[in-house]
């Protein structure tokens, strides 16, 4: 962003900006209560959810729409609810083991092992991804580009 490589796409405060934030709030309580029933917890109260949820609503809507403009986008988030929401509305997502594993394909790359152990530690008490999400070795943290193909460096 400070390079400016990376462009802020305010949203409109208009009647559409409100209906989508709504849309993707409904979406992440439907993900929320689904994954209440699987654990059979009682599902989160609508208010409480809603406040938990605004942040991420805010930066899912803000990603449809810089992808509406013909631009591209990329949403940040370890939260399990926010990834499942942004693949329904087919927006592009990383966490922070995706950010971690960059420094991987770099010209002075971070060992794999070194990596993975940054991961676990940060994860573990803070930013923790859901368990299915989550990197479960250091092949995740390896430049792949030895073996001709690395999802990163292409
Ligand atoms: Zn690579």
């Amino acid at each position: 962003m400070d390079a400016e490589l990376i462009e802020e796409c305010p949203l409109p405060t208009s009647a559409d900006t409100f209906d989508k934030i709504d849309q993707v709030l409904r979406q992440l309580r439907e993900i929320d209560a689904a994954v209440a029933e699987r654990l059979g917890r009682r599902a989160v109260d609508s208010v409480g959810s809603a406040h938990k949820h605004a942040g991420e609503a805010h930066s899912i809507v803000s990603a449809l729409r810089t992808i509406e403009l013909g631009r591209t986008s990329m949403l940040l988030t370890n939260d399990g609810g926010a990834m499942a929401v942004a693949e329904l509305n087919g927006i592009p997502w990383k966490h922070a083991g995706h950010l971690l594993a960059e420094l991987a394909c770099t010209d002075q790359p971070v060992e794999a092992a070194e990596l993975f152990k940054c991961f676990t530690d940060v994860t573990r008490s803070f930013a923790t991804i859901p368990k299915q999400r989550q990197p479960s070795n250091e092949a995740f943290f390896t430049c792949l580009m030895q073996s001709g193909e690395c999802r990163l460096c292409d």
